[in-house]
């Protein structure tokens, strides 16, 4: 029997008959202010979706391994049940976010390398930032298990930026997380969608990701389309 674990913001992870396997269902729903904004929109759980797998299906024929195992629906998947490092991996291109009001900057610059920042995940403390020195003292994670994960964030950043840029936007920033699989192995696990990261039209200047939520700019799911759209045709012109 099939029980639910765990109902978050954006997906529910529904456990198996197999104890490795979770099934995950994207739901319509959008939150922002740490879940304390919430609202539906049809369509929304199926575009974000449709984008993670794209994502994902291209880093897994990079190199890179994923939770992923198999697509059972436009909104549901099956993935590899991991003990997840309860740490948001924040990459950085360009200034925007709580970057640029942390430190008083205008949103838009181009940082001269990437900025990596890890938060620790709990709403209960609203994923206060922390650094490796708390995160192995905490017994987080170890020094080389952070320094595999940035090199995997690292990676990610290189493959996507241009991939991105050749379907007319900016990648700004993005979150990844990991996870342990029964053996110790950390995978990349959770989702890449505009819900997690940053995209910017590279012509206009427009968000193309939950920021036209957050900030009242334009309809959520058919951004997310029209994200989806774009990166799907700039997969297929590398094919
Ligand atoms: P949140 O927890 O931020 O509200 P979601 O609604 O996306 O986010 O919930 C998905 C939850 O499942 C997250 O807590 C995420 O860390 C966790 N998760 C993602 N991938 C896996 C996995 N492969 N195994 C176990 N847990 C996972
Ligand atoms: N992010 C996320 N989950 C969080 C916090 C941030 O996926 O709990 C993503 C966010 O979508 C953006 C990046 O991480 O792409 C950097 O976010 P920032 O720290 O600027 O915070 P925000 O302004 O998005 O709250």
């Amino acid at each position: 029997m099939e029980k639910l674990l765990y109902s978050g913001k954006a997906k529910q992870m529904w456990q198996t008959d197999d104890p490795a396997v979770l099934r995950v269902v994207y739901l319509d729903q959008a939150t922002a202010l740490n879940g304390k904004q919430k609202d539906h929109f049809a369509g929304k759980g199926q575009a974000a979706k449709a984008i993670s797998d794209l994502v994902f299906a291209y880093l897994k024929d990079h190199g890179i391994e994923t939770h992923l195992i198999k697509q059972l629906s436009p909104t549901e998947e099956l993935v590899k049940k991991c003990t997840m490092i309860p740490l948001e991996f924040v990459t950085r291109n360009v200034v925007a976010g709580h970057f640029a009001s942390r430190y008083g900057l205008k949103e838009g610059q181009s940082l001269p390398h990437p900025v990596q920042e890890t938060f620790f995940k709990s709403d209960q403390l609203d994923d206060p930032f922390i650094n490796a020195s708390a995160t192995t003292a905490l017994e987080i994670a170890s020094q080389e298990e952070l320094d595999q994960m940035w090199a995997l964030c690292q990676q990610v950043d290189d493959l996507l930026t241009p991939l991105f840029e050749k379907a007319g936007m900016r990648l700004v920033d993005f979150k990844l997380e990991f996870g342990r699989l029964a053996d110790g192995h950390i995978i990349l696990a959770d989702e890449f969608s505009p819900d997690n990261c940053r995209l910017w039209d590279l012509q206009s200047g427009d968000h193309l990701d939950k920021d036209v939520y957050r900030r009242h700019l334009a309809d959520l799911t058919s951004t997310y389309e029209e994200v989806h759209h774009r990166l799907q045709a700039a997969i297929e012109e590398e094919k």
